[in-house]
């Protein structure tokens, strides 16, 4: 009997190029970014190597632009979740705009891997308190989107796994978060997930994973966008050199199941089903 305490793995999959050149406005944002292949190549590496299964909050725009890498995703037996399409701010959208962008997504990632997600992580923890409703019309059975309380609560229908957060007694601290582990000592962010609660979750993306330094290819820009880009690139190699190792930590002490799982054993079962054709 395993009697380590549970946690949630999560990975925003998503193409840090594509992201951080249409952030700082490059006019080839659009391009397969060139490191999503390796960087999800040492991920299903590491996850293999821990023997865990993650759930893959998949965004749409970057499934149809690397649709291998999302195949090779679920033939891996992870589950596929929904990150949305395009990565937009939820509060900023009209609930029309946000059940487009949930069906863009699950119609591309229905398509691709043959499953129906079941789960939904909003771009950046965007989450507003009308969005749950609009979930739950989806056919969404749970949302993965609470970085911090003050969000409101789901509806009824739709169950909610907060990130991992450890309220010390200096300030809260999302220790669930990869972006967090860069920044605090390896026990501290341990300690900290000892003390998040039950079924709290994890989330990485795939650019913490990669082997290689990260930069952002972005031709044409303009001598300020270059900065912002590089600045982008040099907090995220930052958090690059420490999630592998800290993951490892982690999974040593915890139980790492995906979030399906974990929504199967409180509701009698439900888990993400092939879509009927
Ligand atoms: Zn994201």
């Amino acid at each position: 009997m395993d009697e380590r305490p549970t946690l949630l793995l999560s990975i925003d999959f998503e193409d840090w190029h594509q992201l951080v050149r249409r952030r700082v406005g490059a006019a080839n944002w659009e391009q397969p970014g060139p490191g999503l292949a390796r960087q999800t190549d040492a991920l299903l590496v590491l996850l293999d190597e821990l023997k865990v299964k993650a759930t893959f909050f998949i965004l749409g725009m970057t499934a149809r632009s690397h649709p291998d890498l999302v195949q090779a995703v679920a033939e891996k037996g992870h589950e596929v979740g929904c990150h949305g399409d395009a990565h937009l701010p939820v509060y900023a959208q009209t609930r029309e705009e946000f059940a487009a962008d949930l069906r863009a997504a699950r119609g591309t990632i229905e398509q691709l891997t043959g499953m129906k997600p079941l789960g939904y992580r909003a771009p950046a923890f965007s989450i507003a308190e009308w969005a749950y409703q609009v979930l739950a019309d989806e056919g969404f059975a749970y949302d993965a989107s609470q970085l911090l309380r003050g969000r409101g609560a789901p509806t009824a229908s739709l169950h909610e796994f907060p990130v991992a957060v450890w309220r010390s007694p200096l300030r809260t601290i999302p220790v669930g978060g990869a972006s967090y582990w860069a920044v605090l000592p390896r026990r501290l962010v341990v300690h900290g997930l000892t003390r998040a609660g039950p079924l709290a979750g994890l989330y990485l993306h795939p650019q913490e994973l990669d082997p290689q330094p990260l930069r952002a290819a972005v031709e044409g820009a303009s001598a300020i966008q270059r900065a912002h880009a590089a600045f982008r690139t040099a907090q995220r190699n930052s958090a690059r050199r420490r999630a592998p190792s800290t993951l490892r930590a982690i999974a040593k002490r915890f139980r790492l199941i995906p979030y399906g799982e974990a929504y199967a054993s409180l509701s009698s079962g439900a888990r993400p089903q092939p879509v009927q054709r």
